[in-house]
């Protein structure tokens, strides 16, 4: 994993790299330095009583301190500099990444758990990263310092109170290994309860309406208190380190001590050595002690990186066959040829399912919930690939075109109008990127946005809130219109907004789709009298097969056809018009109550 990091990003940092490892040899060097110096000290000053060597070991010493002040200066803004670039580096990539995955990884993926899941790991590759290089450089090489100096000046005592190494690495080995799954479940609660926090913000409105307050604020504080038990069962498992390390650590000074001392009483050695020894010792102790540590720290580490590449190394379904063509559409004819289609393999939502969307003419698609309507249009765009059978657009077979051309060549309006972070203006060329702000203000005009656009404090460059939170319903759904036009596309998906609107706002909805529709193929999923009536051509869609296909006045002409007994039912009233007819209702409760979560989400 380490190893692929680096591989990845290594050779972009490299004069970081350079400044960081020098200068954490030059801290490890003074380290040492300051270390060695105890010997002349105690034995020049001390036991010689020598006057000139008290100014050059001061000066020593002195600027040992110095070096090691700037160039830990240096190393640490060195890795922090590397640290911050592999932040911005990895929320790029994993976002890039995102947006190539399929829809399937969203329906199966919320997004507030996904965001703090995110965050949360990519802060854990870069300490992964300034881990190891602060570790490796500054302590594994000043701990070698140390230790050379130690054999240096005693290899007996040296050889024994190296004896504390192989204990030492026996705890961390055991250590890490608790702390790699404790550290995975901390990681998914923490961004379960950042994500229900979001969700609950976002849905406001809900949460207050139906009073859920409380109920949500015990389910987040049950999240949160085992977030805190993870989180303290980490500190337990990880800190038991401490007291193992400080007792071998105790063993070894107190060892060296007493044979020193030993040396020194009975045999009479000059004591130089030994202080110098001693100090390098206590001097090892830390960072030998970081590196052990190190070791638990970058297990952590290691399990949010892991997390990051698993996202990293999903396969976008769906992805261009290797032959894929550009499309090529002339009058935007779509044909559906047998087509079935399941989201899991046993449970088919379009069965057998045949018609032809007429170049230029109006289809609708009418069909009680869960008749697969939003499917049909969701195949047409190819968010999934059909099981059997073929969709063609002007002849040409959707699975052989690149997503892209397919998808630039269709403009969709969704059944809820999303706006994204930006001006009104940004929110309507997202349409086609390379729209002029004249052919923006008039996809505005024929959208009926104009208006209430040049009403908004800055006009078409006021900011849109969270969600187009500063604009009505009917407001959002024409600038979703504009959105449409502006993309001059042949091909116009339209799923109409069942919530309805006041009468002033819905005919001037009606109006801006008019506009939009004029010369386009367009296939809308109907839930309005008005535009069922007057489309070209109506396909009547029951558990996802096509029961009735005609105009308003050939399926009318027959009493007994399905559209003529929920036309009855409904009738006059027009808005939702079939989804509560009784013949054709599916139960289906489980699955449209997530779908509905899904929605508001
Ligand atoms: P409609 O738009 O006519 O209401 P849909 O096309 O949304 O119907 O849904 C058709 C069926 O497919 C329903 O039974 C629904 O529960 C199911 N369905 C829709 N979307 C998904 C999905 N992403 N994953 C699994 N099942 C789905």
């Amino acid at each position: 994993m380490l190893r692929r990091i680096i591989a990845e990003n290594g050779h972009d940092h490299r004069w970081s790299y350079v400044v960081a490892i020098v200068c954490s040899l030059l801290v490890s060097g003074a380290t040492a330095f300051s270390a060695w110096v105890m010997a002349p000290m105690v034995n020049e000053i001390f036991y010689e009583r020598r006057g000139d060597a008290v100014v050059w070991i001061c000066a020593g010493f002195m600027g040992a301190f110095l070096v090691r002040g700037f160039a830990g200066y240096g190393q640490a803004v060195a890795l922090a500099t590397i640290g911050n670039n592999l932040v911005a580096r990895y929320q790029k990539r994993t976002f890039d990444h995102l947006m190539r995955l399929g829809v399937n990884f969203f329906n199966d993926t919320r997004s507030g758990r996904l965001a703090a899941q995110l965050d949360e790991n990519i802060g854990g590759i870069r300490d992964l990263l300034s881990l190891t290089l602060i570790s490796i450089t500054r302590d594994a090489v000043t701990l070698a310092g140390l230790v050379g100096l130690m054999v240096y000046q005693d290899p007996v005592l040296s050889l024994s109170s190296l004896l504390i190494g192989p204990p030492l690495i026996w705890a961390v080995v055991y250590i890490t290994r608790r702390v790699r799954k404790i550290n995975r479940e901390s990681v998914l609660i923490n961004s379960r309860l950042s994500g229900s926090v979001q969700e609950a913000t976002q849905g406001i409105a809900i949460v207050k309406a139906f009073t859920m307050e409380d109920e949500l604020a015990r389910r987040i504080g049950v999240m949160a208190d085992t977030a805190e038990q993870r989180s303290n069962k980490i500190a337990r498992v990880s800190e038991r380190l401490s007291p193992i390390s400080d007792m071998l650590a105790g063993l070894a000074v107190t060892g060296v001590i007493a044979y020193s001392g030993y040396r020194a009483l009975v045999l009479g050695q000059p004591p130089g050595a030994v202080f110098s020894f001693i100090t390098a010792l206590i001097l090892a102790y830390d960072p030998a002690r970081r590196l052990a540590r190190m070791q638990v720290a970058m297990e952590r580490a290691l399990v949010n990186a892991r997390m990051i590449y698993e996202l990293l190394d999903l396969e976008p379904k769906q992805n261009d066959a290797p032959d894929a063509v550009e499309a090529k559409i002339t009058s935007g004819e779509v044909r559906f040829n047998n087509v079935t289609f399941g989201y899991s393999a046993d449970m088919p939502v379009l069965r057998d399912l045949s018609f032809t969307a007429a170049a230029g003419k109006v289809t609708a698609i009418v069909g009680a919930s869960g008749a697969g309507k939003s499917t049909l249009v969701a195949l047409l765009q190819r968010f999934y690939d059909v099981d059997k059978g073929s969709i063609e657009v002007d002849g040409q077979d959707i699975s052989k075109l690149t997503k892209r051309s397919l998808r630039g060549s269709i403009a969709y309006v969704s059944q809820a109008p999303y706006l994204f972070e930006g001006t009104i203006r940004d929110n309507i060329r997202y349409g086609r990127l390379s729209a002029t702000d004249a052919e923006i203000e008039q996809a505005a005009k024929q959208a009926a946005a104009d208006d209430f656009i040049r009403q908004q404090p800055q006009g078409y460059d006021t900011p849109v809130g969270e969600n187009g939170a500063t604009l009505s319903g009917g407001q959002r759904q024409r600038v979703s219109i504009a959105r449409a036009i502006v993309r001059q596309a042949p091909i116009l998906l339209l799923d109409e907004a069942t919530s309805a609107l006041d009468n002033e706002a819905e005919a001037r909805v009606q109006e801006a789709l008019t506009h939009v529709m004029e010369g386009r193929t367009t296939i809308v999923i109907a839930h309005r009298l008005s535009t069922v009536v007057n489309a070209d051509r109506i396909i009547v869609l029951e558990e996802g097969r096509l029961v009735e296909e005609g105009t308003h006045a050939t399926l009318m002409a027959d009493p007994h056809s399905i559209y003529a007994r929920f036309h009855r039912i409904q009738g006059k009233k027009g808005l939702g018009l079939v989804d509560d007819a009784k013949p054709i209702q599916t139960p289906l409760p489980r699955t449209r109550a997530k779908k509905a979560v899904r929605r508001s989400a």
